[in-house]
């Protein structure tokens, strides 16, 4: 069934909304994950002749992401968050907020692992491993996660139990240089 969304997100999969200062920051941010990042128009995309180095998680991140078929946009937040597009349970594409100068408070690292912890909630959205009931209200009409285990997986604690995705401590551990694993969510 064609609807909006499937529409939308056959053109821009992974998607910048926001001014070109923006897309700069966030191009910056994604060239950590994998250096053949780029954005063409508001649209993510890498190079798969070029050898991501390192990065072999990074570009799975942006691999499933892009090659999803559905839509995730990423704009400018005053905190870092992920709200599924349907926040009802099944596969959904989402909206990452994203504030280019908060880093992470509970373990040190780049910038850009935030933008790549909420990445990986869009991931878990477009996998509909994510349900009604691990979602809360965080305020008006946003929707945020709440504490189960896949924020522990997104993390790597618990990612050989039911997450096969990429976690925020491969985007760490593959970082250059590294960012020392985070242990607490
Ligand atoms: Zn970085």
């Amino acid at each position: 069934m064609v609807t909006l969304e499937t529409m939308e997100v056959s053109v821009m999969p992974l998607y910048v909304n926001g001014s070109s200062s923006f897309q700069d920051q966030v191009r910056g941010a994604l060239e950590h994950f994998d250096p053949s990042i780029e954005i063409y128009d508001g649209r993510v995309g890498f190079d798969p002749t070029m050898s991501p180095g390192s990065h072999i998680r990074g570009r799975e991140l942006l691999r499933r992401l892009i090659q999803s078929g559905y839509r995730v946009e990423i704009v400018r937040g005053s905190s870092s968050r992920c709200e599924p597009a349907y926040p009802r349970g099944g596969r959904t594409g989402s909206r990452v907020y994203w504030c280019p100068g908060q880093v992470p408070s509970n373990a040190p690292a780049c910038f850009c692992i935030a933008l790549g912890h909420e990445l990986g909630h869009a991931d878990q959205f477009l996998n509909g491993i994510v349900y009604p009931a691990d979602l809360y209200s965080s305020g008006s009409s946003s929707v945020g996660f709440s504490m189960r285990v896949e924020m522990l997986n997104i993390t790597g604690r618990h990612m050989s139990e039911t997450w096969a995705g990429v976690t925020e401590n491969q985007l760490r551990q593959e970082h250059r240089p590294p960012c020392p694993a985070r242990t607490i969510y």
